[in-house]
């Protein structure tokens, strides 16, 4: 899978700007181990399991066996690696497929994450080492029909009744839902929003799969209906309360999301690269044509500078406690890039395109749900104009 130069001693075309020497050799022996995986275990695959719409459940277990389930998150059987080595990971997996990356995303970043962040030690002790193995499976519940990019809005509530808590409401959206053994529910509470987590085989909670999507589809999707969801005292995370629980939570798989959407961007460029130079129209190769050769450095250049971007943000999150408007920035900038990669590869593939034979529209559609999910593209906006003049512009 490594990639050679075609004028020796000069640019990589598949790594321009030589990122590769920026990685530690322990990143870079990660990344190179997620690649294998991605392609040995994925590649061949995902066209099938898109177009049939299936995600490749049995694949978790694999996942946790080479370590990418609550990879960056120390103890319980998780790796503990650097918050680069994940991002690393993210790219690889999403350069197979963003549902397979979102699907490490919600189990690390988004059902692992705030166990480890705000659970009891026997909630770490009970599901953090079956989920870094892949033998459970989580899910996180926050949006709701009526509530997406205001989640403050919501309306799923957890009640006190003696000691247990009963939880009803909706959420809806929600990533890995239907394999799920366990979900992360975000309710309200007299004192705040709360953190619950709860077994999916408990009565009263039932799973609707949301169907005839046009992108995600290699990942599971769902509504979730807790209806006197019954659970014990020992349910709630006691450590969090309010919504910057969720939100921190957002945070870790945003960070993953601005490494991945580069994978994405890479896989498109790497298909138009490679059809442009074998496909010919006029007697020559297009790859030869002006029009071909701008799209091509266009989309070159935005994936380096993706990289680049990811990198020092992976560098400062590893450096410390980090802005969250750093990785919106990020995931903001980095998918946008990757779906106008993802159109221009589109269209330098003609008619071919248009088919799961080569990956880049099934890249593309996927990367509308990454451009919506974990904060759309206008409220990471709004983000950054806060960050930068003091005002809240969100209402
Ligand atoms: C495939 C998929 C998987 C998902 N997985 C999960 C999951 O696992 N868990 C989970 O909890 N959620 C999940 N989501 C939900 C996702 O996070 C929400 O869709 C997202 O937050 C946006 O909410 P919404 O769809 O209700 O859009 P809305 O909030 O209704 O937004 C509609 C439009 O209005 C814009 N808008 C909203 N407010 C403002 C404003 N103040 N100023 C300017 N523009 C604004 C938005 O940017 C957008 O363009 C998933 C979504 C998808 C598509």
């Amino acid at each position: 899978m490594t990639h050679h130069p075609v004028r020796p001693g000069l640019a990589d075309p598949k790594d321009f700007l030589d990122i590769d020497s920026l990685l530690m050799d322990e990143e870079r022996l990660i990344r190179d181990t997620v690649r294998r995986f991605v392609a040995d275990r994925v590649l061949a695959s995902i066209a099938e399991w898109f177009e049939v719409g299936r995600f490749p459940v049995e694949l978790a277990g694999e996942m946790g066996a080479i370590g990418l389930l609550g990879m960056n998150l120390d103890g319980y059987e998780c790796s503990g690696t650097s918050n680069v080595a994940y991002g690393l990971a993210c790219t690889e997996l999403e350069y197979g497929d963003s549902g397979i990356r979102s699907f490490v995303s919600v189990q690390g970043s988004l059902s692992m994450f705030p166990i480890w962040s705000y659970g009891s030690d026997e909630q770490k002790q009970r599901w953090l080492p079956p989920m870094a193995a892949g033998e459970t499976i989580g899910c996180f519940g926050l949006t709701e029909a009526d509530a997406g990019s205001d989640p403050s809005s919501m309306r799923t509530s957890a009640r006190r009744d003696g000691a247990d808590w009963v939880l009803n409401g909706s959420k809806m959206w929600i990533t890995n839902g239907g394999i799920a053994d366990v979900a992360v529910v975000w309710a309200r509470t007299d004192d705040g929003i709360r953190g619950f987590i709860v077994p999916t085989d408990t009565a009263g909670f039932t799973v609707n799969e949301i169907k005839h999507k046009m992108s995600l589809r290699a990942s599971v999707t769902s509504e979730l209906v807790l209806d006197n969801v019954r659970l014990p005292e020992d349910a709630v995370l006691p450590e969090v309360i309010g919504l910057k629980g969720p939100l921190s939570c957002l945070d870790e798989a945003r960070f993953g999301i601005l490494f991945g959407a580069v994978g994405a961007a890479r896989a498109c460029f790497e298909a138009a690269l490679d059809y442009a130079g074998e496909r010919e129209m006029f007697g020559r190769p297009i790859a030869s044509f002006q029009l071909i050769q701008q799209q091509l450095a266009e989309m070159m250049m935005s994936v380096n500078r993706g990289m680049l971007l990811a990198l020092h943000i992976g560098r400062m999150k590893d450096g410390g406690p980090i802005d969250p408007a750093h990785i919106s920035m990020g995931k903001l900038d980095n998918v946008r890039n990757a779906l106008e990669v993802a159109r221009t590869a589109r269209s330098v593939l003609g008619a071919n395109g248009i088919t799961l034979d080569y990956p880049v529209i099934r890249h593309m559609n996927n990367l509308e749900s990454v451009y919506t999910y974990e904060g759309t593209n206008e409220v990471h906006t709004l983000i950054l104009g806060e960050a930068l003049t003091g005002h809240s512009a969100f209402s």
